[in-house]
């Protein structure tokens, strides 16, 4: 008995593993949050799906797992990574806990897909090809004060960062904090740059200033990359150097 937990990519068939869509064709049944079983209805349209909304994830994989037990071939899945803010490590520890009060727990199978921040940084040229941070901006299930804690960190290690889930709607300011927090130790013309719905219908990629960065109005389905001191624009496109133009 196991549950594959399945990383999907950031939409389309395309950007999906080879290993993905072969355990997807496999499984009879798909879960995950409706945005992403949405967009995978017209690529696998025989499965039966089973989607709850967000803030539903604990019912979701404690669903899922018990089918699991059962016998049913069955993924959660995830956009990009599930081991990224995926279910992965929520579907692990629901796991350790069926194991210890059942003798039927079904094995946890974590299949990768490309997560938002290399996919989004292969449209944006290639901002991530130094070291580099990921930080989400959301606040549900993480202390602002240590979301603020880690932008500060990366901003004085003059690290690359990159930040997932940069605003909604009841954190529409976010993103322009987080901007505030590093303009403390970065220049405001720090080369920047953001991606929204990538590998999706209506994709929008653009390169800006970190002062420029700060008046946007991010989203959900927004990524935002934040370069480093030697970040620079080449061409339209944000890149990172490393050095091996100068060896
Ligand atoms: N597991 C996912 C991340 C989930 S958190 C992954 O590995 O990519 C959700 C955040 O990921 C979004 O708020 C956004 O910042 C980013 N994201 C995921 N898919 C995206 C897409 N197709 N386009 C732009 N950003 C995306």
């Amino acid at each position: 008995m196991s549950l594959y937990v399945v990383g999907i990519g950031p939409g389309g068939l395309d950007g999906m593993t080879v290993e993905a869509k072969n355990v997807l064709e496999s499984c009879h049944i798909i879960a995950g949050y409706t945005v992403y079983t949405e967009l995978l209805k017209p690529y696998f349209p025989h499965k039966k799906y089973y989607s709850t909304p967000m803030k539903q994830e604990k019912e979701r994989c404690g669903w899922a797992l018990a089918r699991a037990a059962e016998g049913e071939a069955i993924a959660v899945v995830c956009s990009g990574d599930p081991g990224i803010y995926g279910m992965a490590g929520l579907l692990c520890q629901l796991q350790a806990q069926a194991q210890q009060e059942t003798v039927r727990a079904a094995e946890i199978i974590v299949i990768p897909g490309v997560t938002a921040a290399s996919s989004g940084a292969a449209r944006l040229g290639a901002p991530l090809t130094h070291d580099f941070a990921v930080i989400s901006l959301s606040d549900l299930l993480t202390p602002l004060a240590v979301i603020q804690k880690r932008l500060r960190c990366a901003a004085m290690g003059d690290m690359v960062i990159c930040l997932y889930n940069p605003a909604s709607r009841k954190r529409a300011d976010y993103l322009r904090m987080a901007c505030d927090i590093v303009l403390e130790y970065k220049s405001p013309q720090t080369v920047c740059g953001y991606v929204r719905q990538i590998g999706r219908e209506g994709e929008e990629v653009r390169v800006l200033s970190l002062e420029q960065l700060r008046d946007i109005q991010a989203d959900m389905f927004t990524t935002v990359y934040i370069g480093n001191d030697s970040t620079m624009e080449l061409g339209g496109k944000m890149v990172t150097p490393r050095g091996y133009a100068d060896v």
